[in-house]
Parts: C-alpha cells; sequence; structure tokens
C-alpha cells in the first residue's frame, strides 16, 4: 500500500501539531505521524488520570475540522525510502510501522521533522538499578500510571525540567526529596532574575515550586548525583555537594541533565546537523535537503513555545511553497508576527542554555567500571580504550544494542566529544514484513 501527501509531518508535540493544523489551514493534503498512541509530545503527553490539557485540546479541535489531515498514532518512521517507482516525480517516501496498518510505505512532496528531544542521561555508579530513571522519563511513566504515591524520590540533574518532574511527583503522592541541580546557585539565581522579562514563565516556575510543598524539599544547586546504591533496586543515593558527600535514603532517583535534539531521521536524510545535534534550518525552518523542513526541539531545546510557533512557521511555509520548487530559497517567507514570536523564545532558549550549561562535574566521568552501554553491557573503560565512536562499536558493541546509541552515544559525546554516529535504518525493531516492503515496491514496477 503506498499513500501520498502534499505533507508529511513526523511529531505530535506541539511543533508538529502547529505544523500540521497550519498546513492543513492552507489546503494541502497532511499526514500527522507519531509513535504514541495519543497526541501531544512530550509537555502534553496524556495518560489514564492525564486527559489532553487545555492548548491540546483545542488544537486537536481545530485538527478535527481538517477533512485533508490524516493522523496515525502509534505510528514509526522505521526509514527513508528513496522514491518509490509508482510515485510522483519529485516526491520521497518513508517505511512507516503503524499498530493499526502495520507496514506501510508513504510518499510526500514536503517533509516536516518535528521529532523533539530525548533526555541526557550520564552514567553513574549503580545508575542501571530499578528505580532510577531519568528526569522526564519519571514523568512520563508518572503519566502512563505509575503509582508513586509515599515513594521517597530524589530529582537530580539540570534545568527546568526538574522542576516540571518535581510537581508531576509531588501531584502524584510522592515525597520529594531533594532536587539536585548541577549549575551554580549564581547560574540560577541569574536565570530566575532573567524570567522578569517573561513574566509568565516567572509565575508558572513558583506555581510549580509552592505547589509542590517548597518546605518539604531541599533545592541543592553545584550538586550531582554520584552514586546509586541498592540490593535488587535503588535505595540510595550519593550527592556530591562541593567537597562533601551526602548520602539520602530514597525509593527513586529521577535524573537527567538537560535535553538533547532528536535529529536520527534528519541525520540519516542527509540534513546538516549543528554541533550541539540540532537540525540546522534556516530562517523558513527549511533544512539543507530539498522539502525537508524542520520544527521544534529537533532543531535545538527551547521549550514549548518556540517548538509551537516553528511548527506554525515550517507549516506554513511547506505548504506555501508546494507547487513551486523552482522558488524554493526565495519563496516561503514567514509572516512578521510570527517571526517575531520565535525570535522572543530563541532568546529564551538562550538563557537556559546559558544558565544550565553542564560544569566540570557533570562532564567528569564517573569510574571505569560504570556501564556507559547498558543494552550491550559495555563499561567505560572499555569504551575509553577506543579512539571514536566508531571503533568503540566494533570493538566493544557500545552503541548496537537495542537504543541503538541514543543513551550511550549522547553520553560519549560529553565525556570524549566523539560526534554523534550517523544512523543507519531500520530506526527501530521493525517486523520483518515491514522491511520486505523496500523490496516489494522495488520490484512491483
Ligand atoms: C521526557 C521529557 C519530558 C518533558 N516534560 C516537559 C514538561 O513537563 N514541561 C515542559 O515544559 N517541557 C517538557 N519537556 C520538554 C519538551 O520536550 C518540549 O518543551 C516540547 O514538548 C517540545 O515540543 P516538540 O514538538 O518539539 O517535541 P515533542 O513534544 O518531544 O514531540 C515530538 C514527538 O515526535 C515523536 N517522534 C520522534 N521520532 C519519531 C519517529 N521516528 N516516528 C514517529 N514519531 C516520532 C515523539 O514520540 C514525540 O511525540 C520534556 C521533554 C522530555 C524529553
Amino acid at each position: 500500500m503506498n499513500s501520498h501527501f502534499d505533507i508529511v509531518v513526523v511529531g505530535a508535540g506541539p511543533a508538529g501539531l502547529h505544523a500540521a493544523r497550519a498546513a492543513a489551514r492552507e489546503g494541502a493534503s497532511v499526514a500527522l505521524l507519531d509513535d504514541n498512541p495519543r497526541a501531544g509530545g512530550q509537555i502534553w503527553r496524556q495518560g489514564p488520570g492525564h486527559p489532553p490539557q487545555a492548548p491540546l485540546q483545542a488544537l486537536l479541535a481545530t485538527l478535527g475540522e481538517q477533512h485533508r489531515l490524516t493522523y496515525w498514532p502509534s505510528t514509526r518512521v522505521v526509514a527513508p525510502l528513496d522514491r518509490p517507482l509508482d510515485a510522483p516525480l519529485a516526491s520521497r517516501g518513508l517505511l512507516l510501522e503503524s499498530a493499526e496498518r502495520g507496514g506501510v510505505s508513504i510518499t510526500y512532496d514536503r517533509l516536516i521533522l518535528a521529532t523533539g528531544a530525548r533526555e541526557l542521561l550520564l552514567p553513574f555508579t549503580g545508575w542501571t538499578l530499578p528505580g532510577v530513571t531519568g528526569a522526564g522519563a519519571l514523568q512520563a511513566l508518572i503519566k502512563g500510571g505509575m503509582p508513586v504515591r509515599g515513594e521517597r524520590v530524589v530529582i537530580a540533574g539540570s534545568g527546568p525540567l526538574l522542576i516540571a518532574a518535581l510537581a508531576s511527583a509531588h501531584a502524584a503522592g510522592a515525597r520529594v526529596v531533594a532536587v539536585v541541580e548541577q549549575a551554580s546557585a549564581l547560574d540560577v539565581a541569574r536565570f530566575t532574575a532573567s524570567l522578569l522579562v517573561e513574566p509568565a514563565k516567572l509565575r508558572q516556575a513558583i506555581g510549580m515550586g509552592l505547589s509542590s510543598g517548597l518546605a518539604s524539599w531541599r533545592y541543592w544547586t553545584g550538586s550531582v548525583v554520584k552514586a546509586a546504591y541498592g540490593n535488587g533496586r535503588v535505595e540510595q543515593v550519593t550527592i556530591r555537594r562541593g567537597e562533601r558527600d551526602v548520602t539520602l535514603d530514597c525509593e527513586r532517583v529521577a535524573c537527567g541533565y538537560g535535553l538533547v535534539p532528536n535529529s536520527t531521521l534528519a541525520q540519516a536524510l542527509g540534513c546538516a546537523i549543528g554541533d550541539a545535534g540540532e537540525i540546522m534550518v534556516d530562517d523558513a525552518q527549511r533544512t539543507s535537503v530539498h522539502s525537508v523542513l524542520a520544527a521544534g526541539e529537533c532543531t535545538g531545546v527551547g521549550g514549548a513555545e518556540r517548538a509551537a510557533v516553528e511548527g506554525e512557521i515550517a507549516g506554513l511555509v511547506a505548504s506555501g511553497t508546494r507547487t513551486d520548487d523552482a522558488a524554493d530559497g526565495a519563496t516561503g517567507s514567514a509572516p512578521g508576527v510570527l517571526v517575531a514570536r520565535r525570535a522572543r523564545w530563541r532568546r529564551f532558549a538562550h538563557r537556559v542554555a546559558t544558565a544550565f550549561a553542564l560544569q566540570e562535574a557533570a562532564r567528569t566521568p564517573p569510574d571505569d567500571a560504570t556501564l556507559l552501554c547498558r543494552c550491550e553491557d559495555v563499561s567505560l573503560g572499555e569504551v575509553r580504550a577506543c579512539r571514536d565512536g566508531r571503533e568503540a562499536k566494533l570493538h566493544t558493541r557500545c552503541a548496537m544494542g537495542a537504543c541503538q546509541g541514543r543513551i550511550c552515544g549522547a553520553a560519549a559525546s560529553v565525556y570524549f566529544g566523539w560526534p554523534a554516529a550517523t544512523p543507519r535504518p531500520p530506526f527501530s525493531p521493525a517486523a520483518i514484513r515491514t522491511l520486505m516492503l523496500v523490496d516489494d515496491e522495488a520490484s512491483s514496477d
């Protein structure tokens, strides 16, 4: 089965939803797909007891009115395809695996990547113990229905996501023992003061802190998780606070050092990627690859507001230029009001990045015995002995497991400065029947 769309949007978070809405309003035929069963991306993740939040509800209502929009939930992009032989001349293809439809190939004239970001997990002794997760991952698990009531939780790492995780854990009945931030007190204070120019963000931060019972948890700056211990699951965590170590009893440790752009598909398509792993885009959200645009945190971590406005611009540009390939580069300018809004949220993103840049303590690798690649049980010492990521892969199997280097590759970049390896499809485990579609397409002509 092959379906053709003017525009395919990958990712149904704030960026993808806004892109799809803008493009569909302009009259384009649009496919919006996401690997989650429900739309919303990370910030608006739905789950049992977590119905769509107001902004998501409003977006879904307007999307529901767009008759040229096709929404495919629980659908992953497995691989990019060269143009299938029966596809229109200018189009490209994607191989998908969908819970409802199985393996499917689709083609498009324009592709908008809105694939978001992932948490940066940096290993420490005991980080693979049950009960240790990322900070955003804890939130996602709670929204997915995991009970945490009465549990003592230590939230650690860096950035505003820690406060969002705190609010979710507190609301779910957990007792947050401490929030451990690697940035210095001065940097955090400067960042908080800078929020005066974005009062809504300041109110949001204060609101989350207050609603989480300020008196009941500690906020430690300039501190990192050194080790987690436990018999079968985490029972204690040791925090390095300057020159001294403090050990806390807990049932969970949620530790994430900010976010890294999810540019896997963009890399595979050959899009130019920046130093921080972000997809490089021009002012019209176009990537370096013809017909491929990108929006949201895959182009640089910057929050939902930035993602939304970038998505809107990408949707307008993609629909406005879809019949005018020859003019590509000259057309597709975005309305000034959106450009100004994007500039404002990019400035905010820059302030976040500066305040929560990883400090020496967080960048220092743990001891060599610590696992770096938990899928293939490869220690940090084994990887350290290699010259680069490719050698580590060939000699140790680091990054060859189920996560395909999404976790260990990002950590190796921080510790050793290695660039991310080019991903090879399939990007995630896929049914043989789905993969065979590639051959079927090629032989069907
Ligand atoms: C775990 C986590 C929790 C977060 N929680 C918060 C929070 O509580 N508050 C907050 O302000 N910010 C939070 N953030 C930050 C948040 O990512 C952004 O502010 C916002 O959601 C970014 O919007 P986006 O549209 O760019 O990406 P996302 O919202 O991340 O949406 C991208 C979507 O693309 C999908 N996708 C990616 N690759 C593929 C593929 N190959 N095939 C199909 N679908 C794909 C993803 O599953 C995801 O649904 C969180 C981030 C993470 C990683």
